[in-house]
């Protein structure tokens, strides 16, 4: 029983995001790629599609990783 709570636990755990979510990632200034998923992140928030908005910063996140380093 306990075993099994501690199991939930890490599959919450690894689940669990490690960004923010509260904290969305900034495009860096002179970036294309960052630019456009900044502006779909917009448009997305603008029609209160949040899982778009989600979507985007997802991107922006795995992009910043891959091509900023961050
Ligand atoms: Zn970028």
């Amino acid at each position: 029983m306990r075993e099994a709570r501690e199991r939930r636990t890490d599959a919450h755990a690894a689940v669990g995001p490690s960004y923010d979510v509260s904290r969305p990632p900034l495009p860096v200034a002179g970036c294309e790629t960052c630019r456009e998923l900044a502006e779909r992140r917009a448009a997305a928030r603008a029609a209160f599609d949040y899982s778009a908005v989600g979507d985007a910063n997802v991107l922006m996140r795995s992009h910043h990783r891959l091509d900023h380093g961050a």
